[in-house]
């Protein structure tokens, strides 16, 4: 920002310097915009990825924003042309965007796409809950809840930005390993963290079956009247059942997922006479003046709040 370097800012009125810089700022963001290569990230976490592996590179677009459920998304007209105008589609797999293909289809996208999750070992849910489902509905799509596995997406984001923008492989690769090295650091910290709750109370009730493969890489046990998509709605016996349970088992962890409808939880929570911790962000990051505007942000959120429950059970 040379030009702005030859201000004299104490001459000029302030309101004329202010309005000079936003314009400055509007033509460098938009001639900017032009040069980067356009990205569709599915939803809020993936977007984060694809910012944090393209930096400077990419301009990312995001279908199922913050604080949003992406189970239940429902793509509008507009996607369909953001699409069109997209270099690359970056998709989590394993189930969890089941409207993806069909948006992609009918919009006519030729490009190039990237399922994140690819190569990530996945994990099956029991039919504990008495589903009788389809094969596909047995699946657990919430890899991301495992940082390791979030080093696997980073590094596959690389090389489909590396794809479609050959230039820029290098500079991808070194972000998604420099991200590798945080993720690291973070699956250090968090077990760190619930190292320090009893593996007896390591027990938390959540609204939908989000955290399974945070429960095999922490060694905590979650239960969730919902399955491990939002659209199932329990029975009554089941939410009795797990209200049975959580008296039995004293716990004392109750929390409320970011993007999941909150009624049925504290209902839940109230039923079984334990107390409603804060909100987990279980499939969307919160908006930017929130926590877990982040992945990382969101992973040291969670984590924090599950330790500060978990010591009350
Ligand atoms: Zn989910």
């Amino acid at each position: 920002m040379n030009t702005l370097d030859t201000f004299n800012c104490n001459s000029l009125p302030r309101r004329f310097l202010l309005a000079s810089a936003t314009a400055l700022a509007l033509l460098g963001s938009s001639a900017h915009a032009a040069d980067k290569l356009p990205v569709i990230a599915s939803f809020s976490i993936l977007g984060d990825l694809v910012r944090v592996v393209g930096g400077d590179r990419v301009a990312v677009t995001t279908l199922v924003g913050a604080n949003e459920d992406a189970h239940v998304f429902e793509a509008r007209p507009a996607d369909a042309k953001t699409l069109l105008a997209s270099k690359l589609v970056v998709t989590n797999g394993l189930g969890f965007e089941p409207w993806a293909g069909k948006l992609i289809k009918s919009a006519g996208y030729k490009g190039e796409t990237v399922v994140a999750s690819k190569g990530v070992k996945a994990r099956h849910m029991q039919d504990e809950k008495g589903h009788s489902g389809h094969a596909h509905e047995d699946t657990d799509p919430h890899a991301w809840q495992n940082p390791n596995n979030v080093a696997l997406y980073a590094r596959n984001i690389a090389a489909g930005l590396s794809k479609v923008d050959a230039s820029g492989a290098a500079i991808y690769q070194a972000n998604a390993e420099a991200y590798a090295k945080e993720l690291q650091a973070l699956d250090v910290w968090a077990k760190e963290q619930i190292a320090t709750i009893p593996a007896a109370k390591r027990k938390v009730i959540t609204s939908h079956d989000a955290f399974g493969y945070f429960s095999a890489q922490y060694g905590v046990t979650f239960l969730a009247p919902q399955g491990v998509n939002t659209e199932t709605e329990p029975s009554a016996k089941q939410v009795a059942q797990l209200i049975k349970q959580i008296q039995r088992e004293k716990i004392r962890a109750v929390f409320v997922e970011n993007m999941s409808n909150p009624k049925l939880i504290a209902q839940l929570s109230k039923d079984a006479g334990a107390n409603l911790g804060a909100s987990l962000y279980a499939d969307a990051l919160s908006a930017s003046d929130q926590p877990g505007a982040t992945y990382l942000q969101m992973m040291r959120h969670n984590v924090t709040q599950l330790v500060a429950g978990m010591k009350n059970n």
